[in-house]
């Protein structure tokens, strides 16, 4: 899943990219609101986490902007405002969770995780495709009740797939979904992964589709 932070504290952005890292997101900071707008367009993030006191622009306009263009965009907003007439006009202006700084990390994970679950047609913290059970809290994966072991990436990855389940996806899209901006990705990084991936899961699991990607069917 890809997160745009948009943030200007250095320190925070710093913190928060290492936790969401760790958490297996791919990660893409900005600290300006201008540019988040434009980068919400063109790079189609799955996730923003907005702050409203930004350099440029009201975070709030920042994200009656992104709203315009992206109605489903899931926004979760920080602030270091604590009234509660900013936090009821942000839900108004459809943001799908709000947290007031300072917070816990953890907290800030499990609110991501809520509206991950929101999003997504899976209303639980796990899902089950033929024999194969991915738990997205504990972040396990079992096989016919056994249970595998799985590099942040390849978790990740096969996640991607089972939410998108009956649909394509490209070799481009997993990658953006896997790779933080600026980081080294080799040309076959993605096959490498599947590579990994296919020797821990039942035959045929996941499927290439020649020239275009890779689908996990649900029979
Ligand atoms: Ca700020």
């Amino acid at each position: 899943m890809q997160i745009l932070l948009v943030e200007d504290d250095i320190a925070l952005v710093t913190a928060l990219k290492k936790a969401l890292v760790t958490e297996g997101f791919a990660v893409n900071c900005l600290s300006r609101g201008r540019q988040a707008i434009i980068s919400v367009k063109t790079e189609l993030p799955d996730m923003v986490i907005l702050d409203l006191g930004l350099p440029d622009m009201d975070g709030l306009d920042v994200m009656r902007s992104m709203r315009l263009t992206s109605v489903d965009l899931p926004i979760l907003i920080l602030t270091a405002r604590s009234s509660l007439d900013d936090k009821v006009a942000g839900l108004d202006l459809g943001a799908d969770d709000y947290l007031a700084k300072p917070f816990d990390v953890d907290e800030l994970l499990a609110r991501i995780r809520v509206i991950e679950r929101r999003a997504s047609s899976f209303k639980h913290s796990g899902f089950t495709i033929g024999g194969v059970l991915l738990d997205t809290v504990s972040h396990e994966v079992s096989v016919n009740g056994k249970i595998i072991s799985l590099s942040r990436r390849e978790f990740m990855l096969l996640k991607s797939l089972m939410e998108n389940a009956e649909r394509v996806l490209t070799k481009e899209s997993l990658e953006s979904k896997l790779y933080s901006w600026g980081e080294e990705v080799s040309s076959n990084a993605i096959e490498v992964h599947i590579h990994h991936l296919r020797k821990k899961l039942p035959d045929s699991f996941i499927q290439t589709i020649r020239g275009v990607g890779y689908i996990i069917k649900r029979t």
